[in-house]
């Protein structure tokens, strides 16, 4: 479906408020049962959100067709022109400038928490990866890749949206170079580690690039222990593992794609020897571990969203309790425990409840060493607490 272009705004079109939203200024999501009415409106282009008593309340991008219809990108009276997108985008990357290490990788641009709902930039050496997840960005597309070479250079991008925000919206997912060919893959320096990326597989834009710092604390416990990662993806958490010194590890995941990029990162990092991968259900294969006596002093457990609703939570949350209750039985004597959720529908201290009664269960005593979240250049906005949605513990076992 074509995406209508959007230019230079008026003030013409306009979204008001039923009375008592006032939720809207101070949070960017506008749901259908919060609005009173709409002038008419292009799907994709900017409305002045106004509250019920005509007050300026922002300015965002609307779109009739999700039930959430509009998310503000400003809160000042200025067009959503490519003017905006420059000062955004460049707030964003320099927001990161201090961020050691993560120059030539990262995240330069994370939708709300960079105030551009909608709109996400990763670096992977010298690509881009942008996805847009409105129709209101994807109309954009053109003007916030301008913005992003003029704020880290002419660098290739490539487009990898998400189909199922894409249906959501109501526009085609574009996955491809944008305007010339980039590399097919590039190797990545995450720490000490060597990671490939191959440009339009895997999950997100290649990487769990909400990871990286935990990924280097998995790297800073190791040393000397036995490695479960349940969940491995790419191999990330064992790459860093090995490289700390860990004596072996093994990865449990069930996506041949995954487990494929796995055996590659080994390679690349010389820890081909050491590293066992076990292709299949998570579930399963850790209940197959206990009952075959393994015991692991480091295990690293990194779930799917098991909610991806919030009316799927309780589903959700016995699936945490049975993939933490069993790495818990898992733990050898003094063995630590990162385990992770990475639904925002569950806040940390639900989280926190979910393995507190895992641990109960498992009859183990588990002390916690550190709460962990998502790498800083994921922004948490105060307001807008779907912004903290990674939560992490380090739990550790006497
Ligand atoms: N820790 C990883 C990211 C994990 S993402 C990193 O830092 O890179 C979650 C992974 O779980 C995905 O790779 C997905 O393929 C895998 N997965 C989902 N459900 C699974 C299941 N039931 N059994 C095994 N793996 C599963």
């Amino acid at each position: 479906m074509a995406v209508p272009a959007t230019g230079a705004q008026t003030s013409r079109s306009v979204l008001r408020l039923k009375r008592g939203r006032d939720r809207a200024w101070w949070h960017p999501w506008i749901f259908k049962g919060d609005v009173a009415d709409v002038s008419d409106v292009a799907a994709g282009s900017a409305v002045t959100v106004i509250d019920a008593d005509g007050r300026f309340v922002g300015r965002g991008f609307y779109n009739p067709r999700p039930a959430l219809c509009c998310r503000i990108l400003t809160r000042d009276d200025e067009p959503l022109d490519a003017g905006f997108f420059r000062r955004r985008v460049s707030a964003a990357v320099a927001r990161r400038a201090g961020d050691g290490g993560a120059s030539r990788l990262g995240r330069l641009v994370w939708s709300e928490g960079d105030e551009l709902p909608g709109f996400i930039a990763d670096r992977y050496g010298d690509v881009l990866v942008v996805q847009c997840l409105t129709l209101g960005m994807a109309a954009s597309r053109d003007a916030l890749v301008r913005a992003l070479r003029a704020a880290v250079g002419d660098l290739a991008v490539f487009s990898m949206d998400e189909p199922a925000a894409a249906r959501l919206e109501g526009f085609e997912a574009a996955r491809g170079w944008l305007d010339r060919a980039g590399p097919v893959s590039e190797v990545v320096h995450e720490g000490a580690v060597a990671l490939r990326v191959t440009f339009g597989a895997g999950h997100k834009t290649g990487l769990y690039l909400d990871q990286r710092e935990n990924r280097l604390l998995a790297g800073r416990l190791a040393a000397g222990r036995r490695v479960l990662d349940v969940f491995s993806y790419t191999g990330g958490f064992v790459c860093h593992a090995l490289r700390g010194g860990a004596v072996a590890a093994v990865c449990l995941e069930s996506s041949p794609e995954a487990i494929q990029a796995a055996r590659d990162n080994f390679a690349l990092n010389d820890a081909r020897e050491r590293a066992r991968i076990i292709d299949g259900n998570a579930f399963d294969n850790l209940r197959r571990l206990e009952r075959e006596g393994e015991r692991f002093g480091l295990i690293v457990l990194d779930p799917p969203p098991f909610a991806r609703r919030r009316d799927a939570l309780d589903a959700a949350a016995r699936g945490y309790k049975e993939v933490n209750l069993r790495a818990m039985r898992l733990l050898a004597p003094g063995g630590r425990l990162l385990t992770f959720s990475c639904s925002h529908h569950v806040s940390e201290a639900a989280f926190e409840e979910i393995c507190r009664e895992a641990a109960a269960d498992a009859g183990v005593t588990l002390r916690i060493a550190q709460r962990l979240s998502q790498s800083a250049d994921h922004p948490v906005l105060l307001t807008v607490p779907e912004t903290r949605y990674l939560k992490g513990l380090l739990l550790e076992a006497d």
